[in-house]
């Protein structure tokens, strides 16, 4: 069984064809989902596909970096109000927060010195939100790996997940040290010919610290057909197959280990995918709904 811990199936490209989707999505072992919000309006969209989706499916709220930087950093309270708002509704359904994090890739030229301090006052926000609400924190990172470990140092951040992980292993060595429970998500990224130190970055991490993603509708894996080039949820499973080709463990070790660590991460309970009469998981270090080191 395999999560995908980060995807936004609201999207152009797949909000017009979720029957489909969801079917790929079984056809492919993919079980779980988590709908990632990038500002308000999407956070609403991620939750209503939550809610739709039903059992197996989750949401996070939150605003990216690329859509918070031309926003007044006066606003910043205002708009966590509203997604505090948006996450009460459902709180059974809102598993994280964010993405926020540091994108350097999309600044404006001429506009980069407010731009990121934008940014800067959105993450410590979010941060803060998700400690108070005791939830995870999912992190996005562009051309700013030194700024974002700086961040997450400077607000305490110990929860948290380096979604689409596209540094390398000293990064993630940084990390790892400084919190147990930080958690690094491959997404098709992980496939593609020239992802050399990304791949190494996969094989230096302790298992328990990987759990893969989509990112869907973007960032279609090597290999996979997708309609008309565009990206979908049951692609984790191109990840976690080339995931286990670089892992040493046996690669139904690697499949049911990362499954794990996305249920702990996220404290969802395995209850959602038991059928009646169904066995459960093998028990051990890796499961339960705590956080395992
Ligand atoms: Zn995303």
């Amino acid at each position: 069984m395999i999560f995908d811990t980060h995807c936004h199936a609201y999207w152009r490209g797949l909000e017009n064809r979720e029957e489909a989707v969801r079917a790929n999505m079984s056809a492919a072992g993919v079980c779980g989902s988590i709908q990632i919000g990038a500002d308000i309006e999407s956070s609403r969209l991620a939750l209503d596909t939550a809610i739709r989706w039903g059992a197996g499916a989750w949401c996070t709220v939150g605003i990216h970096p690329s859509d918070c930087q031309d926003i007044s950093v006066d606003s910043c309270e205002k708009i966590m109000r509203e997604l505090d708002r948006l996450r009460e509704s459902r709180s059974d359904k809102v598993v994280g927060i964010g993405e926020t994090g540091l994108d350097y890739y999309h600044l404006t030229p001429g506009k980069e010195a407010s731009q990121k301090e934008a940014q800067f006052a959105f993450f410590a926000a979010q941060a803060r939100l998700a400690q108070r609400l005791d939830l995870p924190l999912v992190i996005h990172t562009r051309d700013a790996a030194a700024d974002t470990i700086g961040l997450i140092k400077e607000n305490g951040v110990r929860r948290a997940v380096i979604h689409c992980f596209s540094e390398d292993a000293r990064f993630a060595e940084e990390l790892t040290s400084w919190s147990e429970e930080i958690r690094f998500s491959f997404s098709g990224i992980l496939t593609y010919k020239n992802a050399r130190a990304i791949q190494d970055a996969a094989v230096y991490l302790p298992l328990d610290r990987i759990l893969v993603e989509t990112d869907s509708p973007f960032l279609l894996p090597a290999g996979a057909q997708g309609e008309n080039g565009v990206n979908e949820p049951a692609f984790t499973r191109h990840v976690m197959d080339f995931l286990k080709t670089l892992r040493p463990e046996p690669p139904e070790i690697v499949e049911q280990i990362v499954w794990n660590n996305s249920l702990a991460f996220f404290r969802i309970s395995d209850k959602f995918f038991l059928k009646a009469g169904q066995r459960r998981f093998p028990t051990g270090d890796h499961a339960g709904t705590g956080i395992s080191g």
